[in-house]
């Protein structure tokens, strides 16, 4: 498959999607009832398939692997520990999964990657002067423990009616409501704890190890300060106000834990067989790695254009994010 079908490389040999980013139809006024039909049922769409799988992987994690809540009502290390390990498997596979195909195997070259480049092997900003295993140091050593205490906080909480919980035999539009809610908390919640890291204190006691990744793969996406892990993961904790199950914790957990992977890993799509390409449009998220001030949040809820701090992509977009560093240093 021919990426040039689908952008263009700029002067410096990056290639750039020819659309515009969108946000899609979802906050458009007045609405468009075509395009939100498309927008919830086409693929890739709202449902699939990325939201349906972390709905299914919930559901499945919390059945198969997590202990009942009988167990959790008492809090023991050898349950806090397996649901660690098991964290770090699923870690593991995930990361290691994007990693592999298109990193190690490459399976489309450079088809579809933003910078041409390939991540350096030797680079002194990285621990053990490599970026990928500096990224997987704080992931393993720090994002998956402090993913997996709050997930422990969580669930002993549950079993102990500190966290409010409902039952789908009871509650049982709420329980599907919920699921819909989750990707929404996902995003509003990692828009605002990433603007704050950008506070400038924050941002150089923290953020800034994140921002090495300026050509970033898929383990840059947990790779972040032990301080970042802690704000990054405390939209969980919002689950003390919101009656819930604990499979919509896990289901809000296991999104911030994994799906980073698949938006830091430096492609636009993943070519699948020859023509279908499976569209992974995380290329907000690249600019934001790239020009640090613009798109704090990417995905179905425009906060950085409410906000003023939108990057499309497009030259225009690029123009107005130069006026306003003007600005801001006049
Ligand atoms: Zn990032
Ligand atoms: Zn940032």
């Amino acid at each position: 498959m021919d990426d040039r079908r689908f952008g263009q490389e700029d002067s410096r040999g990056n290639w750039v999607p020819e659309k515009p980013i969108s946000y899609g139809p979802f906050f458009e006024w007045p609405p468009n009832p075509r395009a939100l039909l498309k927008f919830f049922f086409g693929f890739p769409g709202y449902f699939l398939p990325w939201n349906v799988l972390y709905a299914v992987a919930a559901l499945l994690i919390w059945t198969y692997l997590t202990p009942p809540l009988e167990t959790l009502a008492t809090f023991s290390p050898i349950w806090a520990g397996m649901i660690l390990g098991r964290n770090i498997v699923l870690a593991l596979l995930v990361y290691g999964a994007w990693h592999v195909w298109l990193y190690v195997w490459r399976r489309q070259g450079t088809q579809f990657k933003y910078n041409k480049q390939w991540p350096k092997e030797e680079s002194g900003a990285f621990l053990f002067k490599n970026q990928t295993y500096d990224n997987m140091f704080h992931t393993l050593v720090s994002g998956v423990p402090i993913w997996t205490a709050y997930e422990v906080l969580l669930l002993w909480a549950y079993a102990n009616q500190i966290a409010p919980m409902i039952e789908f035999s009871t509650h049982p539009v709420g329980f599907i409501a919920l699921f819909f809610l989750v990707p929404f908390i996902h995003e509003v919640g990692f828009y605002f704890a990433h603007r704050l890291l950008h506070w400038t204190p924050l941002y150089e006691m923290a953020h800034k190890l994140h921002h090495r990744n300026v050509n970033p793969g898929p383990w840059s996406g947990l790779s972040m300060h032990p301080l970042e892990h802690v704000i990054y993961f405390s939209t969980i904790a919002l689950f003390f106000l919101i009656p819930s199950h604990p499979v919509h914790m896990i289901n809000l957990a296991s999104r911030l834990g994994l799906a980073p992977a698949q938006g830091h890993t430096g492609f636009d799509r993943v070519v699948v067989g020859n023509e279908a390409s499976m569209d992974t449009s995380y290329y907000a998220h690249y600019l934001h790695h790239k020009y640090f001030e613009v798109n704090y949040s990417d995905g179905m809820v425009p906060l950085d254009r409410w906000f003023g701090s939108f990057h499309d992509g497009t030259p225009e977009a690029h123009e107005a994010m130069k006026a306003r560093r003007m600005r801001r240093s006049a």
